[in-house]
């Protein structure tokens, strides 16, 4: 219990650390997008805190006063997360299923048109830093996953990324990484994270979480943040559900272990306080067209 507290005080320090990095990241794309509240002050309080009635969005507040950093119960979001598994050619990974392989062509067709559409990307810790603050993310913001940690994240998806000056965040299964020629290894992860992409939970080996025992459950959480902290030193302050497996208690063991925000395999681009642990995505096929997710993402532009 007391290597579980501690690796919570670690997830709520780093918070602080990343909320600055991230806020600088997505501070620059897109000067011209002001938030309502600069993210460069506001992202302090952890999200473990309690929501309270947060006078965040005050029109008389002085400019030169920091806004509160605490989340705002009121704050609805509707930031696109992408949801890709492979980025790769048919049959790299032989036991892939095909419809979770979207190609190297494919991936670059759909972020060089969404750069081209305006859209920039912040992390999913990006995104829960944002939450925690109560504050928006520039407009026209939208989030990369990538899950299952597959080498070709690496190998594909990285260089891709990097062409637009984009950022994703890979949900990486602990225990798997280094385990075959397919999986990301740890050197690659760790350069994953040099070129400013984020790390997430995907637990240590992807079991479905609604049927784990309450040990296991946690263990899952909190062992898979143990394994990428010693590996990295990052920690980790997201997770997605493998196979978007989750229930409410689900939900409150990875509040528990400290994290900000729960991905699903739910359709949509919602994003609040109260649902954090629940956020849908957008799931990427290896057929969605560059102009028609364009225009999925257009659907969600409400700044
Ligand atoms: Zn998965």
């Amino acid at each position: 219990m007391a290597a579980a507290r501690a690796i919570g005080v670690v997830v709520a320090a780093s918070l602080c650390v990343l909320a600055l990095s991230g806020a600088a990241r997505a501070a620059s794309p897109s000067p011209s997008a002001a938030p309502i509240a600069s993210p460069s002050v506001a992202p302090i309080a952890s999200p473990s805190v309690a929501p309270t009635a947060s006078p965040s969005v005050a029109p008389t507040a002085s400019p030169a006063v920091p806004p509160p950093a605490s989340p705002d119960p009121a704050l609805v979001l509707h930031v696109p997360v992408l949801m890709y598994h492979l980025v790769g050619l048919p049959g790299e990974v032989p036991s892939a299923l095909p419809n979770l392989v979207v190609s190297p062509t494919t991936f670059d067709a759909h972020m060089r048109a969404l750069h081209d559409a305006g859209w920039h990307t912040i992390t999913a810790a990006d995104l829960a830093t944002y939450l925690a603050a109560g504050t928006r993310p520039p407009a026209r913001s939208f989030v990369v996953t990538i899950d299952d940690g597959y080498a070709d994240g690496y190998t594909h998806a990285l260089p891709i990324l990097e062409a637009y000056g984009f950022v994703a965040t890979f949900y990486v299964v602990a225990g798997r990484v280094g385990g075959s020629a397919h999986t990301l290894s740890w050197p690659q992860v760790r350069e994953l994270l040099a070129a400013g992409m984020d790390i997430g939970n995907h637990t240590v080996s992807h079991p479905a979480l609604t049927a784990a025992s309450d040990w296991d459950l946690g263990w899952q959480i909190r062992r898979a943040q143990e394994i990428v902290l010693r590996q990295t030193g990052y920690a980790m302050t997201t997770l997605a559900y493998p196979a978007g497996d989750f229930d409410q208690r689900v939900e409150d063991a990875v509040e528990t272990a400290g994290l900000g925000l729960g991905f699903t395999t739910r359709p949509g681009a919602l994003e609040t306080w109260a649902g954090r642990f629940a956020c849908p995505r957008i799931r990427v096929s290896p057929g969605t067209g560059a102009r028609s997710l364009v225009g999925t993402l257009e659907g969600f532009a409400d700044d």
